[in-house]
């Protein structure tokens, strides 16, 4: 069984670019499809492995690959360029974050813009969270925007967008409930979202619950993907940090099995938390399989040998791709 297929997509051709849901959707090989997540990189160092994973990913002919955008538009240009060139040089089909912090609505018009004139048509709608601290208090710029759902309206009057959103299966830390959070999701997908893509998290059934909220709220939306994130662990502490900054929880018996790889000494060991962390990734992957999730979306943090073992363990054939594949 190989996950390599003929070439099909957008790229150098005037077809139209796949939306997320038809990728999603299309029949192919393997257990589930996947998605795999890109961080605009900080330098040319970082470019060069940013690269090489991407290189890697695409001999398995992912679903969609996304690349996020940075805090507050700090990485504005290179985002842009990036996912460019993720359109036009490769066989991956993009999808572009955006965020309305500290942009007007005249500069977010114009970065849609810059992303169609690259053949992006599937951006994810998200309001962003304050650079620097992002648990900090959430500032309007003065002509743009207070929440998602009005950035999605906006870049559905701008032509034909695939726009996905964000969901949170603990809901989102400045919700004061869950059925607020609720509303807030079915809101965003009513106004033309597509699907969504949830925060990371570390227990399935927040997922499921999720799953079952919206449903319940709303059900021709709750009939829309809901993609999970799932991040392959490879450090306690900055795991830690992650889950931290996301506002999502930890559970402690995924904190207890990782401790217990950490060991007691100064430093962690790296290569025992990375077990277990590709151990509980392919758990939870497994288990999402089995209820039904419409695809995994992997952070990788720009790296891909972590994920590529996690794919390998679920059965994907990543024969093709693991020589190419150096580090973490
Ligand atoms: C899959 C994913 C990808 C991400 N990618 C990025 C990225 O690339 N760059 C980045 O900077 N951040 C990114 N984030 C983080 C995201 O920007 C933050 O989590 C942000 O705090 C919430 O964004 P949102 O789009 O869900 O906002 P919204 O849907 O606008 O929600 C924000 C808050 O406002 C509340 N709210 C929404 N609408 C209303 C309303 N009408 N009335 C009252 N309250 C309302 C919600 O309950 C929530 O508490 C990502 C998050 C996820 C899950």
């Amino acid at each position: 069984m190989s996950q390599a297929s003929p070439y099909t997509g957008p790229v150098n051709s005037s077809a139209p670019v796949p939306s997320v849901v038809e990728r999603l959707s299309a029949p192919r090989p393997g257990p589930v499809p996947f998605s795999v997540e890109f961080l605009p990189p900080k330098d040319a160092d970082a470019e060069a492995r940013m690269w090489r994973a991407v290189r890697v990913f695409e001999r398995l002919d992912p679903a969609f690959v996304s690349l996020t955008y940075g805090a507050g538009g700090s990485t504005r240009d290179r985002t842009v360029r990036i996912a460019g060139q993720l359109a036009t040089e490769t066989t991956l089909v993009p999808v572009a974050h955006l965020t309305a912090v500290n942009h007007s609505i005249a500069e977010l018009r114009s970065l849609v813009g810059a992303y169609a004139d690259k053949g992006i048509t599937n951006i994810l709608a998200l309001r962003g969270d304050p650079p620097g601290d992002p648990l900090g208090e959430w500032v309007k710029h003065p002509q743009g925007v207070s929440y998602a759902e009005e950035l999605v309206e906006l870049i559905g009057g701008l032509g034909q967008f695939h726009v996905g959103v964000a969901s949170f299966p603990e809901g989102h830390h400045r919700a004061p409930d869950l059925d607020h959070d609720t509303r807030v999701l079915v809101s965003k997908l009513r106004t033309g979202a597509e699907y969504s893509v949830t925060q990371l998290f570390f227990d399935v059934d927040f997922y499921l619950r999720l799953r079952d909220r919206v449903a319940a709220a709303d059900p021709e939306q709750g009939a829309k993907p809901i993609i999970p994130e799932i991040l392959p662990i490879t450090s306690l502490a900055s795991v830690r940090r992650m889950v931290e900054l996301s506002g999502s929880v930890l559970p402690a018996s995924v904190e207890q099995r990782l401790i217990a790889a950490a060991g007691s000494g100064d430093q962690e060991d790296r290569a025992a938390v990375r077990a277990v962390g590709i151990d509980i990734a392919t758990e939870m992957s497994q288990r999402l399989i089995a209820e039904g999730a419409p695809g995994l979306h992997f952070i990788s943090l720009n790296f891909a040998k972590a994920t590529c073992e996690v794919l390998d363990r679920l059965g994907v054939d990543t024969a093709d791709a693991l020589p190419l594949v150096s580090s973490t």
